[in-house]
C-alpha cells in the first residue's frame, strides 16, 4: 500500500501506564469511594475499581480510565494540556478573589419591632436611641464601598429591621445609585426585612430600584408566631399578607424567604415546606440556629444537636424533591448553593463556604456606629462585646481596611485547603474555612475539625448530596440541574 501522510492508530494510543493526578477521597460506604480534585471534579468509584486505579492497574482503554482522564484524575505521560485545563478550572473556581468583596452589608439600625428568641444580632427595642446610622457615616460608608475595586456590587440592608429606618435606607440607595454611576460601577440592592411594616411607599421604592426582598417565614402560624413574637398581633398573618402584596405588585419571585429551625420545627418539615408553597414561594433556605446573639443564650429552650438538624434537613430535602416530582417547583437553597459548587466550574458568593474565607474577601459590613467588620457574624460578635474582627471605621481608606492585622489573621486561618482536617478532606473543594465561627465556637480561629459542629453538619450534607447524585435517575438529575441558577437574593439572611 502506498505511503500516506497519516500515522497509524498506535501513534495516538495512550501508553498503558498512567499517572494519577492529585486527588482526595472519602469512603461513602463499604463499597463506594468519592474522589475529588482541586478543580472541583468528582467521581464515585466502586471499591475494586478504586483499588485498581490507585494501584495503576486500570486498563488503558477501559471506560473508567477514560472517565477519570476526562475529569483530570489521571494523565498519560507529561501532558501540559491537561495541566493547563486543571489550572484554568481552578482559577475559575477562585475567581471571586479577583476584584475583592462584592457583597457590602449595611446596618442602618439595630432597632427591631420583633422579639425573636433566636435573634443573632442582639437587636435593640424599636424605640431605642443611638442605634441608627447617622447619615454622615452612611455617606462615608458608601464612599468606602465605591472605593473598592469590584465593578459590580450588592448593597444589602440588614438590621435590626431596616424598614424602621426607611428614610435613611432610601437616602442611602439614592446616594449610592448616583455615586455609583459616576464611578462606573453597577449596584444591586437587597433588603432583609421581617416584612411586618410594609407600606405602598416601600413597594414603590423597591420597584424603582429593583430591590430584592429577603424575609423570614418559619412555617405555619403557630410555629412562626412562637419563634417570631410580635406585640399585639400574629406576625405570621402580617408577613404572609405582605408576601402576597409583594407578589401582586412586584411580581412572583420578588420575595425570597428562609426559615430558622428551632426545636419546635423538628419533625414538621413537610408542614413548613407546604406553607411556602401555599404562599407562592419557590425556594426555601433551611437555616440552623447560629451561635451568636440571643440565640446563644436560648439554646436550652429552643436548641438541638447537629444530628437533629441534619435529620430535619434530610427529611426536608426529600420532601422538596418529592414536590418537584409531582410538578410543584420548589428549591432548597442551601443544596442549590452546594450543587452549584459541585456541578459547575463556578464559585458561589456564599460567605460560609468560601476558601479563602468570604469574611473580608467576599463581604464587608458597615455597622450603624460607623465600624467596619469582616462579615455579618463579625458584627454579631461585636454586639456580644467582642470586636476581634473589626476591620476599621468608615473614615479609614479601603487599602488600610483590607491590609490591616485583622484581615491578615483571617487570611492566615481562612484557606481551608491548608487547615488541619480540611487539607485532606474530599469535600474541601466545595467547603469553606469559616474562621469566625470556629473562633466563636472553639475559641480558635483555625478550629479543630473533628469536634467542629460546622464540619460535622457539612460532612453529613455533602454525603447526602453525593448519595443523591450517585443514585439520581434522569428526572431527579433534571430537577437538581434546574436549581443551579439560584439568584443571589435567595441566600441573603434576615436576622
Ligand atoms: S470543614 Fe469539614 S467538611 Fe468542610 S472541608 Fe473541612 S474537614 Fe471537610
Amino acid at each position: 500500500m502506498a505511503n500516506t501522510h497519516f500515522f497509524g492508530p498506535d501513534t495516538f494510543a495512550s501508553p498503558e501506564q498512567y499517572l494519577p493526578m492529585p486527588f482526595r477521597f472519602e469512603r461513602l460506604d463499604g463499597n463506594r469511594v468519592l474522589l475529588t480534585n482541586s478543580s472541583g471534579e468528582y467521581a464515585i468509584l466502586s471499591r475494586p475499581i478504586f483499588d485498581d486505579f490507585v494501584s495503576g492497574r486500570l486498563p488503558a482503554g477501559s471506560g473508567e480510565c477514560l472517565e477519570l482522564k476526562s475529569r483530570s484524575f489521571l494523565m498519560h505521560g507529561a501532558d501540559p494540556a491537561t495541566l493547563r485545563a486543571v489550572a484554568s478550572q481552578w482559577r475559575t473556581k477562585k475567581a471571586f478573589l479577583e476584584s475583592g468583596p462584592k457583597l457590602h452589608i449595611f446596618v442602618p439600625t439595630l432597632r427591631c419591632n420583633q422579639g425573636c428568641g433566636y435573634c443573632q444580632v442582639s437587636r435593640a427595642e424599636a424605640k431605642t436611641a443611638g442605634v441608627d446610622m447617622p447619615f454622615e457615616k452612611a455617606r462615608s460608608a458608601i464612599d468606602l464601598m465605591l472605593s473598592a475595586p469590584a465593578s459590580s456590587m450588592t448593597m444589602e440592608f440588614q438590621g435590626g429591621e431596616p424598614l424602621l429606618a426607611f428614610d435613611l435606607v432610601r437616602r442611602m440607595v439614592e446616594t449610592a445609585a448616583e455615586r455609583s454611576s459616576l464611578a462606573g460601577k453597577t449596584l444591586s440592592y437587597v433588603i432583609c426585612t421581617n416584612l411586618t411594616l410594609l407600606t405602598e411607599q416601600h413597594i414603590d421604592f423597591f420597584r424603582k430600584f429593583n430591590v430584592c426582598i429577603s424575609t423570614s417565614l418559619d412555617g405555619p402560624s403557630d410555629l412562626h408566631d412562637r419563634n417570631r413574637p410580635f406585640s399585639g398581633a400574629s406576625s405570621h398573618a402580617v408577613v404572609v399578607e405582605n408576601i402576597r402584596r409583594c407578589h401582586d405588585d412586584l411580581g412572583p419571585g420578588s420575595v425570597s424567604a428562609l426559615m430558622t429551625a428551632t426545636r419546635n420545627s423538628l419533625g414538621r418539615a413537610e408542614e413548613i415546606i407546604d406553607e411556602y408553597v401555599r404562599h407562592g414561594l419557590t425556594s426555601i433556605f433551611l437555616r440552623e440556629l447560629n451561635p451568636y446573639g440571643f440565640a446563644s443564650k436560648s439554646g436550652k429552650a429552643i436548641g438541638y444537636s447537629t444530628d437533629d438538624f441534619v435529620a430535619f434537613y434530610k427529611q426536608s430535602l426529600r420532601y422538596v424533591l418529592d414536590l418537584n416530582r409531582s410538578g410543584v417547583r420548589m428549591i432548597e437553597a442551601y443544596a442549590a448553593i452546594l450543587l452549584r459548587k459541585i456541578l459547575t466550574p463556578f464559585g458561589v458568593g456564599f460567605v460560609d463556604l468560601q476558601s479563602p474565607t468570604g469574611e473580608g474577601f467576599g463581604v464587608v459590613l458597615y455597622n450603624y456606629d460607623g465600624d467596619v467588620y469582616a462579615s455579618d457574624e463579625a458584627r454579631m460578635l461585636a454586639e456580644m462585646g467582642d470586636k476581634t474582627f473589626r476591620l476599621g471605621s468608615v473614615s479609614d481608606s479601603w487599602i488600610s481596611i483590607m491590609t490591616g492585622p485583622t484581615m491578615q489573621s483571617l487570611a492566615a486561618a481562612g484557606v481551608a485547603e491548608s487547615l488541619p482536617g480540611c487539607s485532606d478532606c474530599a469535600f474541601v473543594p466545595y467547603c469553606g474555612a469559616d474562621p469566625i465561627r470556629h473562633y466563636r465556637t472553639q475559641g480558635d480561629i483555625v478550629g479543630h475539625r473533628p469536634t467542629s459542629t460546622f464540619c460535622h453538619k457539612q460532612k453529613e450534607i455533602f454525603r447526602t448530596l453525593f448519595d443523591l447524585l450517585d443514585a439520581a435517575d434522569e428526572e431527579t438529575m433534571s430537577i437538581l440541574l434546574g436549581w443551579l441558577n439560584l439568584r443571589r437574593s435567595c441566600v441573603s439572611s434576615p436576622s
